[in-house]
Parts: structure tokens; C-alpha cells; sequence
């Protein structure tokens, strides 16, 4: 094996509340922070836009992904527009799930990261508000940065810093960082394309109000 100690870190980022807050967490730790996005032909071409703005004003390094070709193999709700996006029910996935997609995003974050001498590789992907994809699990990431070393001959450190907490602790991890105005208005996490507080409406805005409240609430007692 290589020994490749280095501080540097590639984040996935998709210009989300939850790849912007990890990015801000990147950014505290590491001597040089990259960004990746993947465009895969997202319906909403904002997102892809929201995230280059943030890069760009945050100074972060910033790389876009062509994988257009996951939406040939897995037609779903965020790229097509006769696909609606409906919550899973009964167990079953939402219609915005996109098979192996986290799988094939941490691998090609992995492949960019050794081209670009990073050993860390950041992703916000997260169990407690499990829609059921299984490539979100820890036991997944765990497994896949096993593979990637052994791929590359490379020590790479994957990293999930919101895998155990909710919406309402991701909100209040940016806080920390005296970033939650800022993430509440420049990311994009509505499927509806709508920047910031969203459209209110669609599963996606109403898990980030949700936490966002609850978290509000929380520290509004503590500061009574
Ligand atoms: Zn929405």
C-alpha cells in the first residue's frame, strides 16, 4: 500500500443543504478542499448552477461530472418529467431514487480524488432520514472505501459527517459553523427547483422545514 497521508478532501456536493453543510465541514478541517458535482441531467439544471455559484463564492475548486449516462440505466422522477415524484409507501422507494447512484458518485469522487492527491473524500449522505436507498447506508460507504483502496492501492478516508443526525442537527451543524443563513438561502434541496426555502410543498421541502423548525424551536428554549 501506498502511504499517501495528505490533508486535502474532495466533497460531493450537489449544491443541497446537506453537501454544503458537509462542504463548511470540509473546509474547517482541511488544507485543501474540492468540490464535485454530477451533472446527470437533472430536470432541474438550477441545481447545477446553484452549486457553481457557491464554489465560487466560497473559493472552493469545483469539477462537474458528465453521468449523464445513469439516467439511460435508471429513468427516474429527478430526470424525467412523466415520472412524478411521489414518497415511497409500504416500503417501497420514492420515485426519486436512482439506482447504485451513490455507489457510482463516491466512485468516480474517489478516481478524481486520487488524480487530485486527496486522501479524503466527504459525502452527506445520511441514515436517520433513510428513504430506503441502500447505497446511503454506513455499512455501504464502509464497504465501498475498502474497495476503492484496494481498486487504486490508495489510503483513502471516506467520510459521512451526517450519517447519524437528522434534518434538525444537520441545521444545527451549520450554525455551528455560523453558516445556517447562509445554507437556508443559496442551496437548492426542493425537487421543484425552487432555491432556498423552497416550494414548501414537496417531500423534500417538507423534511428540511420540518428540521429546520424543530431545530429553531430547540434554540429558542435553550436561550430562554
Ligand atoms: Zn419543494
Amino acid at each position: 500500500m501506498n502511504n499517501n497521508s495528505n490533508n486535502n478532501a474532495v466533497v460531493v456536493f450537489s449544491g443541497g443543504q446537506d453537501s454544503t453543510t458537509c462542504l463548511f465541514w470540509a473546509l474547517e478541517r482541511f488544507d485543501k478542499v474540492i468540490a464535485v458535482t454530477f451533472n446527470y441531467n437533472q430536470k432541474h439544471k438550477l441545481e447545477i448552477e446553484c452549486a457553481k455559484n457557491i464554489a465560487k463564492e466560497l473559493g472552493v475548486e469545483h469539477h462537474i461530472l458528465d453521468m449523464d449516462l445513469l439516467n439511460q440505466l435508471a429513468p427516474n422522477a429527478l430526470t424525467r418529467d412523466d415520472i412524478k415524484i411521489e414518497e415511497g409507501k409500504d416500503g417501497e422507494l420514492p420515485s426519486t431514487f436512482v439506482e447504485g447512484r451513490n455507489m457510482v458518485f463516491l466512485t468516480f469522487a474517489a478516481i478524481l480524488a486520487k488524480t487530485k492527491n486527496a486522501s479524503h473524500i466527504v459525502t452527506g449522505v445520511c441514515e436517520t432520514d433513510f428513504s430506503g436507498y441502500p447505497d446511503c447506508r454506513d455499512v455501504f460507504v464502509k464497504s465501498l472505501n475498502v474497495t476503492a483502496n484496494l481498486a487504486m492501492d490508495y489510503d483513502f478516508v471516506m467520510h459521512t459527517p451526517l450519517m447519524w443526525l437528522d434534518k434538525a442537527q444537520t441545521w444545527e451543524l451549520a450554525d455551528k459553523y455560523g453558516k445556517l443563513e447562509y445554507v437556508r438561502e443559496k442551496t437548492l434541496t426542493c425537487y421543484n427547483g425552487i432555491i432556498g426555502d423552497g416550494c414548501g410543498e414537496c417531500p423534500s421541502c417538507k423534511l428540511r422545514q420540518h428540521g429546520l423548525e424543530t431545530y429553531l424551536k430547540q434554540k429558542e428554549e435553550l436561550n430562554k
